[in-house]
């Protein structure tokens, strides 16, 4: 079978920046290690600058800018601006422009990071075959009003350059002279560079092909543990898909998200406001409506079928369900009134206040637990 490229749609800069600096990750950075090793100045500048690039992108391009699922004052919008920077995956207008076309148009066409194109362009190819025509950037007019944004569309080279690989090139330089320079080029720039990138390429590739999706099987993306070790907890990407202007992406208080934990620590510092959060009610209601769905696909499963007393218990667990959802609606309804026109977020506290409403949201917490615990039971013996 013969491959073929669309040569002619090749986007030159991309793919040079992209295969030169893996190219140069796997061959001259063994070579350096090897022939002068390593110190712990440069294991910490590496690591150092692998957190900052990587968090500007998941905390500030992601979070903040696509997102807007929270407000931050200029200091912090002009750090992740930096560092976003010298992860060198496009200045934040661009960057975000594509991300929210990803989310309205996810699994289509016009989604610039389709999974249904294959794993391959959802997690590089998108990058090195440019799309013609290029889409407008017309879903971003309310980043084009934030002057640090402007300029960092700008200068994104120089800024990129100048803070991904002078930076530590310098800093090198000022631990160990022109071996030390060399040192902090290759390792926190160069391949520093590689690894945030393939990071961020994960979540777009295996984000949607590996993990659960214990929200909403209405797109691909999935949940995945593992993944949100490697990501700054975005690997939480089927919640994140269902709730995106939620600040946090592993939503329970347990799920590794350390982008949530320093988003929540800036807002201590007072750095940070506004936080976004989606009323528990709601992401309950969407994982019993999930549960339900997959109870429903178990029950006409014919393994299931076989065993009468699996069958039974997906049965009653399912009518639990129902009558738990249906439970919460009539007193939801009944304190909506009370709760006025308030926010979601804050009428779900009011709500909460009254005992028939707090005891029906941890019934349907109980119910939900344990509706999960039986299909994961039943998946292993049907
Ligand atoms: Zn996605
Ligand atoms: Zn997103």
């Amino acid at each position: 079978m013969k491959l073929r490229i669309p040569s002619d749609r090749i986007n030159w800069t991309n793919s040079s920046f992209l295969m030169g600096t893996a190219f140069v990750t796997c061959t001259v950075v063994p070579y350096y290690l090897w022939h002068y090793g390593v110190d712990l100045f440069q294991v910490a500048m590496f690591l150092l600058f692998f957190i900052a690039s990587g968090l500007s992108i998941t905390l500030g391009y992601h979070r903040l800018f696509a997102h807007m699922a929270f407000q931050a004052k200029w200091p912090v919008r002009l750090i992740t601006l930096i560092f976003g920077a010298t992860a060198f995956e496009n200045c934040a207008l661009a960057w975000v422009s594509d991300h929210r076309r990803h989310h309205k148009h996810v699994d289509h066409d016009d989604d610039p990071y389709d999974i249904s194109k294959g794993f391959w362009h959802a997690h590089i190819g998108w990058i090195l075959f440019k799309l013609n025509p290029e889409p407008p950037y017309d879903n971003v007019n309310d980043l084009r009003k934030d002057a640090l944004v402007q300029w960092q569309d700008r200068y994104y080279v120089a800024i990129a350059v100048g803070f991904g690989f002078v930076l530590p090139a310098l800093l090198g330089y000022w631990h160990g002279g022109a071996t030390g320079a060399l040192g902090g080029f290759l390792l926190a720039g160069v391949a520093r560079v590689v690894a945030v990138q393939h990071m961020t390429f994960f979540i777009n590739s295996l984000c949607h092909t590996v993990g659960n999706q214990p929200y909403s099987n209405k797109c691909s993306a999935r949940d995945s543990w593992f993944m949100a070790i490697f990501t700054f907890g975005e690997g939480y990407h089927n919640y994140h898909h269902e709730f995106q202007h939620d600040y946090r992406n592993g939503v329970k208080w347990w799920q590794w998200d350390p982008t949530k934990w320093t988003i929540w620590t800036l807002e201590k510092l007072g750095m940070v406001d506004g936080l976004r959060r989606v009323a528990e009610d709601k992401i309950l209601l969407a994982q019993l409506a999930d549960a339900r769905r997959r109870l429903g696909e178990k029950l006409v499963c014919p393994k299931v079928s076989a065993n009468a007393r699996l069958h039974e218990l997906l049965r009653a667990s399912d009518a639990k369900l129902h009558a738990i959802g249906e439970r919460w609606t009539a007193v939801k309804a009944q304190y909506a009134e009370k709760a006025g026109a308030m926010k979601a977020e804050y009428a779900e506290r009011a709500t909460a206040q009254f005992d028939d409403a707090r005891e029906a949201l941890a019934e349907m917490r109980r119910e939900v637990r344990e509706a999960l615990r039986l299909l994961e039971h039943a998946g292993a013996m049907a």
